[in-house]
């Protein structure tokens, strides 16, 4: 897990964030949900598989990185200084899922498989500058537009990965009428032009469907009247974890269709995170919540933002994201990196339980066959 946190303006929360209190049954603090939550549940789970002098048939290793939240630099870091303590890590179990539950009911239980990976790009493009009243026809404002325009009208193509499809699947579960009929079978609704609508209508479906192309930042001119020398454009690009970058890379410059105009890399690109359904960890995380959760389907979500499990993933191991407790969306969605965030003791009993059956599940001596237990 990773143990940094972003900032909190205590004046904006209605307890000290930086206090740990507990409070109407919660532990309420800046991180308790994002993540040192889950990593004192990881913790926790460890040292009660001591106490209990559990006898392991597998190494557990705890790992506490630093400085997630700023581009996943402490997990970068940690690969490249000590390859030495990840070499042989067969799974990391860190966050990133994203378990729905709404109104108290459970809607699935994810298994966060994948990522997409952040490729920002600036355009910059360099002309004549001049005064804006007697145009000399090299203005890199007009060239730089008429590239971001086709950029803009191009549509990226739609692409359901297993993973997505899986996910799709796991929503259709409670659904009824077109919608369910439609996540069900996202293949062969892509293909008919109102359901191909309505999955791509709605904008996080519509992000685990296709890399996306957003232009951001724009720079030309200061001056009403002033033709600049350079004017640029930045792109935040999200590319499908199985994109193939080299061919993508084209299609780009294809539409930029100006020589004129050069690309720029914004930072660097993560390695590729797509994990596996089918392992040893997955099934043993599917039969944990199973248990735990009785008719609750497993989901296959993959993130559209960015975690530093790209870098663990990276350096060899296979790795997930679960979120160890049951969180109502609407309370996770206002209070990570908001305001009032908090996990209830509850859940932290329920992660608890979470991360002790899954690690039994792997490390315990009963680890064949464990299914039955
Ligand atoms: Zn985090």
């Amino acid at each position: 897990h990773h143990m940094d946190v972003v900032t909190a303006t205590p004046k904006d929360w209605s307890i000290d964030p930086f206090a740990g209190t507990i409070k109407d049954g919660h532990v309420w603090g800046r991180g308790a949900l994002d993540m040192k939550g889950h990593g004192i549940i990881q913790l926790m789970a460890l040292i009660a598989l001591k106490r209990a002098g559990v006898p392991l048939t597998r190494d557990l290793v705890y790992i506490g990185n630093a400085d997630e939240e700023i581009g996943g630099l402490g997990s970068r870091v940690f690969v490249e200084r000590h390859p030495d303590l990840v070499k042989g890590i067969e799974y990391v179990l860190t966050e990133g899922a994203d378990t729905r539950v709404e109104q108290g009911k459970v809607r699935w239980f994810g298994i966060d498989v994948g990522e997409k990976r952040t490729w920002w790009k600036k355009m910059v493009v360099r002309g004549t500058t001049s005064h804006g009243s007697v145009p000399l026809g090299d203005n890199p404002v007009e060239r730089l537009v008429r590239a971001l325009s086709r950029i803009v009208d191009y549509e990226t193509p739609v692409r359901l990965t297993p993973a997505v499809d899986r996910f799709f699947k796991a929503q259709a579960r409670d659904q009824s009428g077109q919608a369910k009929i439609w996540l069900s079978n996202a293949a062969a609704a892509l293909k008919s032009k109102a359901g191909r609508a309505w999955l791509l209508g709605e904008p996080e479906r519509n992000a685990l469907l296709r890399t996306t192309i957003t232009p951001t930042v724009l720079q030309g001119s200061e001056k009403t009247n002033i033709i600049p020398q350079e004017a640029s454009a930045e792109l935040d690009i999200r590319l499908l974890p199985d994109e193939d970058t080299v061919a993508f890379r084209r299609t780009l410059e294809r539409l930029i269709a100006d020589p004129k105009i050069e690309l720029h890399a914004i930072g660097d690109m993560a390695p590729r995170y797509d994990a596996p359904l089918d392992t040893e960890l997955f099934r043993a995380l599917e039969r944990v919540a199973g248990r735990l959760l009785p008719g609750v389907p497993v989901a296959t979500p993959i993130s559209a933002g960015a975690t530093d499990r790209p870098y663990w993933a990276g350096a060899g191991p296979i790795c997930y994201g679960i979120d160890p407790w049951l969180v109502e969306l609407k309370e996770s969605r206002y209070s990570v990196h908001g305001n009032d965030e908090r996990l209830s003791v509850k859940n932290i009993e329920f992660g608890l339980r979470l991360y002790v059956e899954t690690l039994l599940e792997m490390a315990g001596p009963r680890r064949e066959g464990a299914a039955g237990r």
